[in-house]
């Protein structure tokens, strides 16, 4: 299949070329044309399938008539990386067209976005708080809006942003398309999905898991041993881009630092820094300037570089879904990745998790000509010694029960509580 099949606006189709596509991806094939034919989709997608393209090519066929300077399209994005880089597709897709798009979020001063909009814009990507804020301040006029995106959905349900999203929902037309994306769909987001979408078109890309292009590998080690591997490991293998994954913004500071003071080229990418720091990370890692980004999982949200090569979880991500996310960073677009994954004995759980998540044993690995000590990597997170559906027995020779909260629910951590 080719993207002239879709009957798209031929400035769309030169804007594909020169983005270099050739072929639409299986979701991209799947939600064209049900988005050009104007239905509500809902679209449970995991990352690097193509999805930002499969609803901003039909929505550019859709602004390629009809009325300009007045909002037509507003986007809703968690973080301020993701909102730039669907901005940056829209850009790059229309540059043959006189659409314009514009992101708003916070962290930056307003003015410019004010202007953007007294000026006059098409497509409007924004995170959610900023946009309320301006709407408040009577900058934003949402009355033109025909097609509503959530992007990250489940994302934005994690990150608390549920409120505001309902509330934004309701200041725009009844009457629209709305195009629904999360990678999950938790109880809360299933919710949302009934209330607001028309009869949708569900589009679903695989399983949700890691994408099928990464080749993944479990690094049994010891927590003191962690850096002292990651530099034995950079030294010995030829790798590319790499984004190291730490589970707070002190360790990913610290090791950043660690790093550079041996010589790497290395940013730190985490919430403390100015929104300016992080774009400027993002975008030295992403040009070349830097080959290591170390990141946690907040602030690496939405960063978008095709050329990550490998994926390194120094600290072990407190869900399967932040697994999801951050191996979602490589093997990007059919590319092939590797993601390591440093486990100390207490993490075989999570790894056992991961493991019914991919459907497959991960390969447990010794870095060669790792003087490991006392320490045996072989044995240390095993994954056959509990099976994934047998809890070890108690006292009465019962499985233990699962711990459940005052609720009578079970305990489910955020990934996000501690990082960000
Ligand atoms: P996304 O899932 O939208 O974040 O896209 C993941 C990556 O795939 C991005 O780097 C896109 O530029 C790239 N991509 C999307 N669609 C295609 C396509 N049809 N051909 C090649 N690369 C693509």
């Amino acid at each position: 299949m080719n993207f002239q099949e879709f009957s798209l606006d031929s400035r769309i189709l030169a804007g594909i070329k020169s983005v270099g596509y050739t072929e639409p991806t299986p979701i991209q094939e799947q939600a064209i044309p049900v988005i050009l034919q104007g239905k509500d989709v809902l679209g449970l997608a995991q990352t690097g399938t193509g999805k930002t393209a499969a609803f901003a090519l039909p929505i550019l066929q859709r602004l390629s008539t009809g009325p300009m300077r007045r909002i037509r399209v507003l986007v809703v994005a968690p973080t301020r990386e993701l909102a730039e880089q669907i901005h940056q597709a829209f850009t790059d897709f229309s540059r043959h067209m006189k659409v314009r798009s514009m992101t708003i979020y916070g962290g930056v001063g307003k003015g410019t976005q004010i202007k953007q909009l007294r000026q006059g814009v098409e497509i409007v990507v924004a995170c959610p708080g900023r946009l309320l804020d301006l709407y408040g301040e009577g900058y934003i006029d949402l009355s033109s809006v025909e097609v509503l995106v959530l992007d990250e959905a489940d994302r934005m349900c994690d990150m608390g942003f549920l409120p505001d999203i309902r509330h934004i929902i309701k200041l725009l037309p009844a009457q629209r398309q709305t195009l629904f994306f999360s990678a999950t769909m938790p109880k809360d987001i299933r919710k949302l999905v009934n209330e607001i979408l028309n009869d949708p078109v569900t589009v679903q890309i695989g399983m949700i898991a890691p994408a099928k292009t990464v080749d993944h590998a479990i690094y049994p080690i010891t927590q003191k041993m962690k850096k002292h591997l990651l530099l034995a490991m950079l030294e010995q293998e030829a790798t590319g881009q790499i984004l190291i994954f730490t589970r707070t913004k002190y360790r990913a500071r610290n090791l950043a630092r660690d790093l550079e003071r041996k010589k790497y080229r290395v940013a730190a990418l985490q919430g403390n820094m100015s929104q300016n720091k992080r774009q400027a990370a993002i975008t030295g890692f992403r040009n070349g300037k830097y080959d290591i980004l170390v990141a946690t999982d907040i602030a690496a949200r939405g960063i978008d570089v095709t050329n990550i090569t490998h994926v390194i979880n120094f600290d072990m991500p407190d869900t399967v879904d932040a697994y999801t996310h951050r191996i979602g960073r490589t093997g990007r677009a059919e590319r092939g990745g590797d993601a390591y994954t440093f486990a100390v004995p207490d993490d075989a759980a999570m790894v056992r998790q991961i493991e019914r998540l991919l459907k497959s044993p991960i390969e447990r690995k010794r870095l060669p000509d790792y003087d490991y000590g006392d320490f045996v990597p072989e044995t240390a997170v095993n994954s056959a010694s509990t099976p994934s559906n047998q809890r070890k027995p108690n006292k009465n020779g019962r499985p233990a029960k699962k711990r459940r909260n005052r609720n009578g629910r079970q305990r489910r951590h955020s990934p996000y509580s501690r990082t960000d």
